[in-house]
Formats: structure tokens, sequence, C-alpha cells
């Protein structure tokens, strides 16, 4: 039987392990198939406090791993595939394996959506990237033209961040308006860096035979008719899915599916608590997940110390 266990090892899982494991609970860490979450697609991460040249996201996170293990987390590969959430014990299926906890840390964290095309797939980090904030600052985009795709506030943001790097940022939404709210859409179309290219979605990223973005073939969807935009960098931000699936019906979230937390990181059944991406819509930064990871492991050890 566990003390704790976690679902998911970016930076809100691995937070939320090294103050249980401070805490002598032993915990159990279940990675998902991206060990180290979405932190370790990014190449350099500058904004998380405490490195001043910057760290590699991959490097942050098996750091972060490291520092956890030190105080007893066990940190396991594996998928959870079901969750029996009903009693107690928590019973996970892991592998096809039962985990049985006292209680759950669920920090899935979140995946981006992808356009689904097969050049975006192979230039993935060459150029193609769903963060700007964590690789807008990149020299292969300094100065250069950049696009970015979607019509909300992410994208909206996104555009907005770039235009500090960027010598021009094409905003490809596929409609001719935008979703984001009025005062993000405002801002962004009066900017003068950022150019809107309505009704038109990307059809394909230019060029996998030359190893980086060179453009974008897009097509209007109101004419057909296709163009090619010559650009260095793509964007993709058209949306994140929280990795929660396993929990619809059984844990309180919103339409999109983040999870709803209670009260602090609590959520509808004891002993369940949550932290980071699957949770988080607004901010969805590195530190503030693992600000909420460590949240959430006070309230495990509280739930812990006066559950009986
Ligand atoms: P979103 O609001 O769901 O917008 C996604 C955008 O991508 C939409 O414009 C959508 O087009 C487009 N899109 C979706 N699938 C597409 C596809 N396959 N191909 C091309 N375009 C596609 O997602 P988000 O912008 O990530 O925002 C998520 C939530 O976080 C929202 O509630 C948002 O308000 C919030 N947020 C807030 C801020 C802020 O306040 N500063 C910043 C970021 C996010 P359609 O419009 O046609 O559907």
């Amino acid at each position: 039987m566990e003390n704790v266990a976690i679902i998911g090892s970016g930076c809100a899982g691995l937070t939320a392990a090294l103050y249980t494991a401070r805490a002598s609970l032993r915990p159990l860490v279940l990675t998902g198939t991206q060990p180290g979450g979405l932190l370790t697609t990014t190449t350099v991460v500058e904004n998380y406090p405490g490195f001043p040249e910057g760290i590699g996201g991959y490097e942050l996170m098996a750091q972060m791993q490291k520092q956890a293990e030190r105080f007893g987390a066990r940190v396991k590969f594996g998928t959870v595939e079901a969750a029996d959430l009903s009693k107690q014990p928590l019973v996970l299926t892991v592998d096809g394996e039962p985990v049985e906890a006292e209680t759950l840390i669920i920090a899935s964290g979140a995946s981006h959506r992808h356009l689904g095309l097969e050049s975006e797939q192979k230039l993935e980090n060459k150029g193609v990237t769903y963060c700007a904030m964590c690789d807008g600052a990149l020299p292969i985009f300094r100065n250069q033209p950049l696009v970015v795709v979607g019509g909300g506030d992410s994208a909206c943001e996104e555009a907005l961040y770039l235009t500090r790097f960027g010598s021009i940022m094409y905003l490809v939404h596929r409609r001719d308006a935008l979703r984001a709210s009025k005062i993000m859409a405002e801002r962004t179309l009066a900017h003068p860096k950022i150019k809107p290219i309505w009704d038109s979605v990307v059809t394909e990223v230019l060029d996998p035979k030359q190893d980086k973005v060179t453009g974008v073939r897009l097509k209007n969807v109101k004419t057909n008719a296709e163009t090619v935009t010559a650009c260095a960098g793509v964007f993709v931000a058209i949306g994140l899915i929280p990795n929660t699936q396993l929990f619809k019906g059984v844990l309180d979230m919103d339409e999109n599916g983040y999870l709803l937390p209670r009260r602090g990181s609590a959520t509808n059944v004891p002993g369940v608590f949550v932290a980071g991406d699957c949770a988080d819509h607004v901010y969805r930064q590195a530190v503030t997940a693992a600000g909420m990871g460590c949240a959430a492991a006070i309230e495990a050890e509280r739930y812990l110390a006066h559950r009986d």
C-alpha cells in the first residue's frame, strides 16, 4: 500500500514527490508516457528561477527527479490505464498491475493540440514549436518572419510575446474573427508587427527535406486558394488537451476537461489532490506547476496525518 501515488513526472508531479518524500512518505511517481513532462520537449528554460543562464528543459526535469529521489521518492515508468477512486484504498491500474494508495496526487499535465500534419511532426523542435515563451527567444527566430496558428487567447498571447523577437508575426486563423477575449484580440490586431491571415489553415509546413522551417503552405477555406508564406518558425497555439480523460464522471472538471479542485488542491474525492496543467488553463508555467505540486503535497501529508 502506497502512502502517496503521484500521476505525472512534470514540474508539478516531481515537486509533489520532493515534498512528500521529505515528509518520509516514500511517494511513488508514475511517469506517464513522457517522463519529465512537456518541459522536456523544450530547449532552454530561461524563466525558471535559480538559473540565470537558463537550463535545458530535459536537464531541469532530470535534476528535479534526482532531488526527489534523494529523499526517497520512487519514480516508475508506467502509464495509468484505470483508476478506481470509489473507495479506500484508491486503486490504479498501471500497465496491467494494480497499485493501491491512500492518497493520490494527479499531476498528469496537458498535451498541446497538434495540427496533425506529417510535416509538422517531422519539424517539431526544428522550427515547429508549441510554446513561444519556451522557444521564442531562440536565435533561429530572431528578426525572422514567424507564423502563429490559432485564434484564441493563447495564439494572441504567443503572437504578442513573439513581437519582441520576430520581424513579422503572421497569425493564421481558420475563421475571420478571433475567439480570444476582446481585450486580447484588440491588442493583437492593433500591433503593427502582427498580420492576421484569415479563413486559412496550414496544410503543410515547409520544408522537411531541408530539415528546417522555411514556410507554410496555406489554404483559404472559403476560396480554396493555396499560397505559400515564408517563415522561420511555426508556433501552434490551437489549445491544450488536459490529460484527465481517466477521471471523467468521477472528478469535477470544467467543460474543457480541466480538473476543478474544491478547496486548495483537494478534489471532490477525499484523498485525491490535483496539481499543474491538468487543473490550470490560466498560468501554465513550470514554476506555477511546481508551486501547485508543493501545495498538493502539503495537503496530502495533512490528510494522512488527520484521516483517522
Ligand atoms: P482555445 O480558446 O480553445 O482556442 C483555440 C483556437 O485554436 C481557436 O481559435 C480554434 O479555432 C483554433 N483551433 C482549434 N483547433 C484547430 C485546428 N485543428 N486547426 C486550426 N485551428 C484550430 O484555446 P487557448 O487559446 O489555448 O485557450 C484555452 C483557455 O485558456 C481559454 O479559456 C482561454 O481564454 C484561456 N487563456 C487565457 C489567456 C489569458 O487570459 N491571457 C491566455 C491563454 C489562454 P476556432 O476559434 O475556430 O474554434
